[in-house]
């Protein structure tokens, strides 16, 4: 056995899975789905572990400059793509192609195999969270431009999870997260999967990179509105512990879990799915989740984030 399948995060997934499963008999596909690939993406964030890739090659002082004009750290930096991580691209389309995607998975795929798309390409540019440039590409090579952001986006969460935790690790970024006061990524500039209550803190856990960070009071992750039309829900009242926050004011929502302890990468994905009722009783009341923030009117994304092809 690889040490992925003897690891502690991997014997705590395989518990919550089968917890899930029991639950929620009708989400076992999707849970075996997400078991084949939650696999690939631990077994590349061992091997980045092992390959310890370059950290960022940006000081300190340039990411609290960032932070301050409201930019997520990694915007506009250029990151070496370790080798290791383009395998996972064949391995991610055979997954999904299996778990239901079918031949639009196999398409990008074969795409891949033949070079159409340059992995390291893609790799980069998902790690920019350049959607509108995958979108253009997939949609120029006839692909699902779905599909290729989310292959694109998984691939590459490893490396995205590895530079965070090597980023907030440094002592003084480690202490001026808390003057990180938005509702996106201080990374990565991705929105929240959702809210971990833990002992009293509210931390937003990044749907990329799993970054942790706070909000300096209780308001709409996304627009900041705090007003009378900004609620707090529990669609299972049996179940407070669980529940979702409703913006009147941009008509998004927040979930927010109660939880023990940080859920690690890239666990955050089993959480997310196994609160699709929350999702669903959001959605049911017209709330849904907005797309990336676009940060384009602070700091452009520069052509080394470019297209895929
Ligand atoms: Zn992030
Ligand atoms: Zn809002």
């Amino acid at each position: 056995m690889s040490p992925i399948g003897t690891s502690e995060v991997w014997q705590v997934a395989l518990a919550r899975w089968a917890e899930i499963a029991r639950n929620i008999p009708d989400l076992e596909p999707a849970l075996a789905l997400q078991q084949r690939v939650l696999r690939i993406l631990l077994e590349a964030a061992h091997q980045l572990d092992r390959d310890a890739p370059e950290a960022l090659p940006v000081s300190s002082d340039v990411v609290l400059g960032k932070w301050v004009r409201g930019v997520p750290a990694f915007r506009n930096e250029t990151v070496a793509i370790p080798s290791s991580l383009k395998e996972t691209l064949p391995a991610l389309c055979g997954a999904l192609a299996d778990g239901g995607a079918g031949d639009a998975a196999r398409h990008i795929g074969d795409a891949l195999a033949r070079r159409e798309i340059d992995a390291g390409s893609m790799l980069r540019v998902s790690f920019a969270r350049n959607e509108k440039a995958i979108r253009t590409s997939a949609l120029h090579m006839g692909l699902s431009p779905d599909l290729v952001w989310l292959i694109g986006e998984l691939a590459s969460s490893p490396l995205a999870h590895n530079l965070q935790r090597g980023l907030l690790a440094r002592d003084d970024l480690a202490r001026e997260l808390k003057t990180w006061d938005r509702g996106y990524c201080p990374c990565c500039a991705s929105w929240p999967a959702l809210i971990e209550a833990v002992n009293g803190s509210r931390a937003l856990r990044c749907s990329f990179c799993a970054a942790s960070w706070e909000l300096t009071s209780a308001r709409c992750v996304y627009c900041g509105n705090a007003g009378d039309d900004f609620v707090v829900a529990a669609p299972d009242v049996s179940r407070g512990t669980r529940r979702i926050e409703l913006c009147g004011a941009c008509g998004s929502y927040t979930k927010v879990i109660e939880s023990a302890v940080l859920t690690p990468f890239p666990l955050l994905a089993i959480e997310d799915l196994a609160s699709v009722d929350l999702d669903q009783g959001a959605m049911t009341r017209e709330y849904g989740r907005p797309k990336l923030v676009d940060l384009d009117g602070i700091e452009p994304l520069s052509s080394v984030s470019g297209g895929c092809a």
